[in-house]
């Protein structure tokens, strides 16, 4: 059996070898290595994929943060409303463009932001909610963007984990996550769903207006050339990962399929096992598994894990700590016990390896040895 591993990028790769390569050299042949026409491509073919007006590449993830707060005006003072169950990104940027992040819970059963959690944190200084649409599944963005529209509040996604994911409204309307709020971004770092090889970014808009100014600020703040209406900055997707992109935006709703069926494959194994809790798969949206992350209640997770990783199979804490009591963010002055959710989540989550070049003898593997772990 081939070593298992959480991402397998080198099998992909080998794959899809003959037209990743084309593309890599195709732009050195032409050697126009910034803002390429490959670069304005990949954003008019993401566009068309995502169902969105505008978007607007950069050179990663957290980038694209800024570049959405920035161009929505956002200014030091202002409230944002974000998880506490994620990646450091949001609260991260929140915090370095001077605003007060206002932390709230996740529901346990989804691990994506709680919309009770986030009508109780509003007041009359919040300016924005920045939902993030974790481990591949949309946040509720019905309930979401109705508490928004009743405030005034800008809506910013981080779809970074949710490329491809759709939302489904109850009136019937069909989104892409990232597509809904005045703003969405993403990242394409290698591991995610729709990932080139090094580092990128984009943010998403409908709206025309607000597409210039982020295109603007993602270049120095530049509007006619050297004329300067904004403080900006330079966030650019280098044409090299722009070509690779494209190839890999036509696999993505196969990527996509795949991990799912990776997931389907854990959730029926699973199924018995009274250890494990699998993850809840709301009926507002698709999965797209950027992880498959279990939770494993009764303190018996750092045991599997370590169980795991003795049998050759890797598995990752996603998230081992809350946000709050990280050392930087002390300063928020939350205390220890203020998120009972997320600590709990903290303690209990484990994410299983899933990619798109998963074999059947390594689930099969994986399920085994995880099961064996609870009857032996
Ligand atoms: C990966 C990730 C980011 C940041 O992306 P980078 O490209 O690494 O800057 C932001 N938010 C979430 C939820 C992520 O998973």
């Amino acid at each position: 059996m081939k070593e298992i591993q959480m991402v397998d990028l080198k099998t992909q790769y080998d794959r899809l070898r003959s037209e990743i390569d084309n593309a890599i050299f195709s732009v050195i042949n032409t050697s126009a290595f910034i803002k390429g026409p490959d670069v304005r491509s990949f954003e008019e073919e993401l566009q068309n994929y995502m169902g969105v007006k505008n978007v607007i590449s950069c050179a990663n993830g957290t980038d694209a943060l800024y570049l959405a707060m920035m161009s929505l005006g956002l200014r030091p003072g202002d409230e944002v409303i974000t998880t506490n169950f994620t990646f450091i990104a949001t609260l991260e940027t929140v915090a370095l463009l001077g605003m007060k992040p206002v932390i709230v819970e996740p529901e346990a059963g989804n691990f994506n932001i709680s919309p009770e959690g986030i009508r109780k944190a509003i007041t009359p200084r919040t300016k924005a909610i920045v939902p993030v649409h974790l481990f591949g599944q949309c946040s509720d963005m019905e309930v979401i963007m109705k508490i928004a529209g009743e405030h005034g509040l800008f809506v910013i996604e981080d779809a970074a984990q949710a490329t491809g994911a759709d939302y489904f409204f109850s009136d019937g309307t069909v989104c892409k996550a990232g597509t809904m709020g005045n703003a969405g971004t993403t990242s394409f770092f290698p591991s995610k769903n729709l990932g080139c090889y090094g580092d990128g970014g984009a943010v998403y808009t409908d709206d025309d207006e607000l597409a210039k100014k982020i295109r603007s600020i993602a270049n120095h703040g530049m509007k006619l050339r050297y004329h300067y209406n904004d403080i900006g900055v330079n966030s650019r997707l280098d044409t090299i990962q722009a070509a690779i992109l494209r190839v890999k935006l036509r696999y993505l709703d196969e990527f996509n399929a795949s991990r799912k069926a990776v997931a389907d494959f854990y959730d029926s194994a699973f199924a018995g096992c009274n250890g494990i809790i699998v993850p809840v798969r709301e009926k507002y949206s698709s999965h797209i598994f950027h992880q498959y992350t279990i939770r494993v209640p009764d303190g018996r997770r750092d045991e599997l894990k370590q169980f795991l990783g003795e049998n050759g199979i890797p598995s990752m804490v996603y998230y081992p700590g809350p946000l709050h009591l990280q050392e930087a963010y002390r300063f928020l002055g939350y205390s220890e016990t203020d998120f009972p959710v997320t600590s709990s989540l903290c303690r209990e989550v484990l994410s299983l390896p899933v990619h798109t070049e998963m074999e059947q003898e390594q689930l099969e593997y994986i399920t085994d040895k995880v099961l064996h772990f609870f009857n032996k």
